[in-house]
Formats: C-alpha cells, structure tokens, sequence
C-alpha cells in the first residue's frame, strides 16, 4: 500500500462514495498515515501556527480567566484542569505558569488531556512535565469531577458532514472517484430531522456543515459543568451558524486542494457555533466573543506592556507584532472567536458575558 491516497481509492472502488467526515477522520488520525497521527505540524517551519505558539501571553490570561471562573465558584479542592486537543502543550505550560500564584489553584487541580494522536501525547508530556497527567482520547471519560477546560482550535479539526439543498430536502456531499482519483460528488436526496430548522434560513443550492463528534463531547462537557461546575472556553474559527463550504486544506501555511494530499496537508472546517452552544444544554453559554476583544478585556495589553519592559531590539519588535496578531481585527482578532460555558447558576467567565 502507498500511503492513505491508495488506501481511501481502494477503501471506495469496494464500498462506494464515503462521507467527509470519514474523510477527514481518516487524514487525520489514521494510526500509520494520518496528519496528526504522524507529525508536529506547528510553527514556521510546520503548516499553521496557533495563538499559543505566537505569545505566551494567550495562555497566560486563559489561565487567570479560568482561576477566577473556580474562585468564583467556591475554590472546589478538587477539580479537573483538562485542555482538548493540546498540540505541543504550550498552552498548558502557558496556564500553569500563570496560575502558581492563585493559592490552593495547583494542589487542587488534576490535569487532563483530549488527544488521540500518540505522536503529539508523547510531545504534551515532554513539554507540560508533570507526573499526574491522564490522558483521554474522548470527553466522556473525564472525570466526575468540577471541570475547567480550554480547547483551542480543536473543534475545528474534528470530522464534519456537509448537506446541499434540493427542494425541501437534503444531498449529502460525499468522496467518490472520478476516473480512478479522489472526487467530490453528491448523494441522493433525503429528509433530515436533524436539518429542519436550517431549512427556514436558507435556500435551494446552499450548503450546510455538522459535525456529530463535536456536538457529542459538548454534551458531554455541558453535563459535567452543570452538574458538578466549572467552565469552558472554546476558541476557534467560526461563526454563531455555519453556511456554505468552509472546509480547508493548509499545507505549509497555503490553502491547498483537500483532497490533492491525503494525511499530507492539515484538514480543518469553521465551527459552528450555535450547534455546539446548543449541544452543551443544559449549561449555560455566553455570547460568542470575538478573540481581540476577549484578550483584551482580560488586560492583555496590560501584561504586553510589563513583558516588554525586559526586551529591546527584535525580540521587542517580535512581541509588538505577536500582540497585534492575536487582537487585531485584520489579523486573529475577528477570525477567531470565544464561547464560554458554565452552569446555569454561576456568573458568566470573566471576558465574556450572556
Ligand atoms: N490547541 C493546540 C493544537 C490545535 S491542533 C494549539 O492551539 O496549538 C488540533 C489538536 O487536536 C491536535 O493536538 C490534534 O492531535 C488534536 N485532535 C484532532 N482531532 C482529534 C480528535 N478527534 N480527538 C482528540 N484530539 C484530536
């Protein structure tokens, strides 16, 4: 077998067109040939670089934003402290450091991670170094316990499924072959309940995306923070209801054809944000925040400007131009945005607001 190219034409020669989301599952975190499965894909010299890889100062107000979230809440002496999807776990590191001086923050916190990819575990424990990690491939098997959890670009990389409008009903895009290699083509024709309320906002021909895995681990986490508290912060791209094709390839920090590259180019879809909000009932959720105004209600500038009293010549310039990156709106700043959960009967996270 050459790779996942072959693997997927022979997988679809013998059972037919397969859906996206089986497509981008399979890229991306097939055990020998998926993306994530294979690689460290961030940074410069990776395809796509994240917020916590351009400034410490991401992590660093996350992780005060979350502080006081459990301050708010009673300081619980036991709590799960879990990121989804950490990459290299900078983020991690970021929030931990920024978090030692919040008393009792550290001894009552338990770390846990959602990462399928064994190449990226491996690199988490190397770069978080703590002894007490447990590592998840899924949500539903966090603990019972109150949870605090970030996830940064996550959603967007899990599997989508995109439906086209005929009439009243619905055409699931699906992955066929067109002379032998990859194509897109279209199912037939059915009804979906899951789909009757898009059919008020739009019309014959659009395009719409869902994605199941990720409104199943926000149920999930929604039922954990409602019922024993807690808070999430969920940043990506993306927007209040998806419309149209939003999924990507990235190959070395280009947009590239999704299905030129399999397992070679980084997959990823807008988040929908509605379904994720709504998936996460019964706890409640705030109003999607854009990034920029987040960072900066939480006093980013502010801490910007003491880091850069220690720094001159470029690496001054490098954190000017990091800080624009996250909060500009021409840069990170619009693109991405935050949803925070919490229970219905606690204040909303610092930051944000219902
Ligand atoms: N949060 C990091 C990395 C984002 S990339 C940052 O901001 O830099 C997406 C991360 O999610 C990677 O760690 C990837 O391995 C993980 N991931 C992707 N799909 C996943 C899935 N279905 N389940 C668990 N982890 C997944």
């Amino acid at each position: 077998m050459r790779g996942l190219r072959d693997h997927l034409i022979a997988r679809i020669s013998e059972g037919g067109p397969i859906t996206l989301a089986d497509y981008m599952a399979t890229c991306l975190m097939h055990p020998e040939y998926g993306y994530y499965a294979t690689r460290d894909p961030f940074g410069a010299t990776g395809d796509f670089i994240t917020a916590p890889e351009i400034s410490q100062m991401f992590g660093e107000v996350i992780g005060l934003c979350l502080a006081q979230c459990w301050l708010d809440q009673g300081a619980p002496d036991r709590f799960a402290l879990a990121e989804a999807g950490p990459g290299r776990g900078t983020l991690m590191v970021d929030i931990l450091r920024a978090t030692k001086g919040v008393p009792g923050f550290h001894a009552a916190a338990h770390l846990h991670l959602i990462e399928t990819s064994a190449t990226l575990r491996e690199i988490q424990s190397k770069t978080i170094a703590r002894s007490d990690i447990t590592w998840h491939a899924r949500a539903d098997t966090l603990p019972d316990l109150p949870l605090y959890l970030v996830a940064n670009e996550f959603f967007d990389a899990l599997p989508i499924r995109q439906f086209e409008r005929d009439g009243e009903a619905w055409r699931e895009r699906l992955i066929g072959l067109k002379e032998g290699q990859l194509a897109f083509g279209l199912g037939g024709p059915t009804s979906l309940a899951q789909l009757a309320h898009r059919l008020a906002d739009t019309k014959p021909g659009d395009l719409v995306e869902t994605c199941a895995e990720a409104e199943a681990s926000l149920a999930v986490i929604g039922a954990r923070i409602q019922t024993h508290g807690g808070a999430a912060l969920i940043i990506d791209y993306g927007d209040w209801r998806s419309l149209g094709d939003t999924f990507q390839a990235l190959e070395g920090h280009a947009t590239a054809d999704p299905l030129a590259n399999p397992g070679g180019a980084d997959l990823s879809a807008h988040v929908d944000f509605e379904a994720l909000a709504k998936a996460a009932a019964p706890a409640a959720y705030t109003r999607l925040t854009p990034q920029g105004v987040f960072l900066e209600r939480l006093g980013i500038t502010q801490r910007a400007q003491a880091l850069a009293r220690n720094l001159d010549g470029e690496a001054l310039e490098n954190h000017i131009t990091a800080h624009r990156r996250l909060t500009e709106p021409a840069e990170m700043g619009t693109l991405f945005k935050v949803l925070g959960l919490y229970p219905e009967t606690a204040a909303p996270p610092p930051g944000l607001e219902t």
